[in-house]
């Protein structure tokens, strides 16, 4: 499959679960995770109209944001674990950082940014060990104790356990919605917290079905290694 008929697939699988949710597919942002796509996958995921693209790792980020610096309109996504000494290097080429998930990130962002930051609060709902973020309990006392002057929290972001029992994912994203609503009600400066950042190759239609605004999907855009015959 080349990248072309990848995303054609990926695009009507998006329409077809915003239909099914009686959602628009305006309404869900597409962030092509580049982890193992080069620049000039990249390039080629442009040409086809794509706008928005995710990385996890701060070396490989700087790198395809230099290489690709003429595109007009890029939107980069940041949204691996980022450490506190990486955060100046990164900050100023960020658009969204999807991965705010500890204190100490929030207080670096904000010592080092010269510009508002928009950030997803990442939330481990799961409950993994091995998953990063807050717990909800601790999402609603750090968002309502905190005072930002650059960070603006518009969402929350998730990532799902790896699992393909879809009552445990809808069950997740429902979870992540609720505390999105919940967040939102509390009407807290510089936290308007109306996206939602979930669903993945994996899980991607039905975090759409539970609310998604931003899915982020790496795999069922690149397998062009599968040769057809
Ligand atoms: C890799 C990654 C994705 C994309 O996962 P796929 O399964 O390739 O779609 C999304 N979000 C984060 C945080 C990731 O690290």
């Amino acid at each position: 499959m080349t990248k072309q008929q990848n995303l054609a697939d990926v695009s009507s699988r998006i329409e077809a679960a915003c239909l099914k949710a009686n959602r628009k597919p305006d309404d869900v942002a597409l962030v092509a995770v580049t982890k193992t796509i080069d620049a000039a996958g990249i390039e080629e995921l442009y040409s086809l109209g794509l706008r928005n693209f995710g990385e996890n790792r701060v070396d490989v980020f700087l790198e395809k944001v230099e290489a690709l610096k003429a595109h007009p309109g890029i939107k980069w996504h940041f949204i691996g674990s980022l450490q506190t000494r990486k955060v100046r290097q990164v900050l100023p080429h960020i658009d969204y950082l999807h991965s705010l998930d500890r204190p100490s990130l929030a207080a670096e962002i904000e010592k080092r940014a010269e510009r508002d930051i928009d950030c997803f609060l990442e939330v481990n709902i799961s409950g993994e060990a091995s998953k990063h973020g807050f717990t909800k309990e601790e999402a609603i006392e750090f968002l309502t104790e905190a005072s930002f002057q650059h960070i603006r929290i518009i969402g929350l972001m998730t990532m799902a356990p790896l699992t393909q029992d879809e009552t445990e994912l809808h069950q997740v994203f429902h979870e992540l919605k609720e505390l999105q609503q919940r967040v939102a009600s509390l009407d807290l400066n510089r936290v308007p917290c109306t996206e939602l950042s979930m669903g993945m190759t994996n899980d991607y239609e039905i975090a759409i079905q539970e609310g998604a605004t931003y899915i982020r999907v790496g795999r069922a855009l690149v397998n062009d290694e599968i040769v057809e015959v």
